[in-house]
């Protein structure tokens, strides 16, 4: 049996545009010198794996449940901290069937503490059947009052977007979120643009989630073009993530402190509105955390996750004192 390596996949519109931008050639193009470790599928590096409730539904926060409808994307990014299941085929079928989806709507109906559906994987837009099935089936669920759909599809193939089906989610509940993945401003072509247009007039809020890149976006002007231009959009920047620590993705982790640095100046300038909430997701613990900016005197070198469990930042492994 070959082993498993997180494989180059990306499409025709991000060929053309890597050709004219250094950042998402980077984001996508396999670098062997960095890349050539087979992908090890037994990790569980945000507790996912630990914290499935459902087969496909991960619940570590409260109210929350996240719904990994796929573990396809329409392309790779070469950064991915799911490239354990991404692509690699953990899961024989790669996206949630309908009799996985009703187990898992069968249990939020169980429990009216579910009040925010999240779609993820992979990406869910690669499993339009399902998502369709998952989000149909939650609307007739009281206590459900939000569903967000969390894609970076629109940014990759911006044309193969089925227009029809987003129409169609955006009517289900009143407060249907769509976050988009976008990391750099030349990801903002005027196709997606366009499409992001299409989103609002159809009714979505619109929130950006990225992360931070070294060689990527690791500099003042890139991300204050970025967030000035989605919030110019009308896209509300969410979560700008710290990079996860896998061997594979050694080369895009940045220090903190330059993270830090880049966010306070960004505080000074953003508008207040276009301004991320910085967060690390930690590593085999319970917390998205806020990063704090320099404008206070903090400890970079710990962190403590919503459990009261210690880690250091260097190692992302238990504090020993
Ligand atoms: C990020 C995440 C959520 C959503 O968290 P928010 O902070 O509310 O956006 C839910 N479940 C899991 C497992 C997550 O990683
Ligand atoms: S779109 Fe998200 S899940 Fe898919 S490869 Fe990129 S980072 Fe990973």
């Amino acid at each position: 049996m070959t082993e498993a390596r997180f494989a180059e996949k990306t499409t025709p519109y991000l060929l053309e545009l890597a050709e004219r931008s250094d950042a998402v050639r980077k984001m996508y193009v396999y670098d062997p010198a960095h890349e050539d470790i087979p992908a090890d599928i037994e990790r569980d590096l945000l507790s996912e794996k630990a914290n499935t409730a459902v087969p496909g539904g991960v619940r570590k926060f409260d109210g929350r449940l996240l719904v990994l409808l796929s573990y396809t994307c329409g392309a790779n990014c070469r950064y991915c901290e799911r490239q354990d299941r991404v692509g690699v085929g953990l899961d024989r079928l790669g996206r949630l069937g309908t009799a996985q989806i009703d187990t898992i709507v069968d249990y939020v109906k169980q429990d009216g503490e579910l009040h925010d559906i999240i779609a993820s994987g992979g990406d869910p837009l690669i499993n339009p059947k399902g998502l369709e099935y998952l989000f149909t089936s939650l609307a007739e669920v009281e206590h459900v009052k939000v569903m967000r759909i969390h894609t970076r599809f629109p940014v990759q193939s911006p044309g193969q977007v089925n227009l029809d089906l987003m129409r169609k989610l955006a009517t289900l509940r009143p407060t249907m979120y769509l976050s988009l993945h976008i990391s750099h401003p030349d990801e903002l072509t005027p196709e997606v643009e366009d499409l992001i247009a299409q989103f609002r007039a159809m009714g979505y809020l619109l929130i950006c989630q990225s992360v931070f890149l070294k060689g990527v976006n690791d500099d003042v002007e890139v991300l204050y073009r970025l967030y000035t231009r989605l919030f110019q959009l009308g896209v509300r920047p969410y979560y700008l993530y710290h990079c996860q620590r896998i061997p594979t993705t050694a080369r895009f982790e940045m220090d903190l402190r330059d993270e830090v640095a880049i966010m306070s100046r960004l505080r000074e300038r953003l508008d207040g509105l276009a301004f991320p909430q910085h967060v690390i997701d930690m590593p085999a613990a319970r917390g998205k955390v806020l990063v704090p900016t320099n404008h206070w005197d903090f400890d970079l070198g710990h962190v403590t996750d919503f459990d009261g469990l210690t880690l250091s930042t260097e190692t992302w492994k238990a504090r020993e004192d």
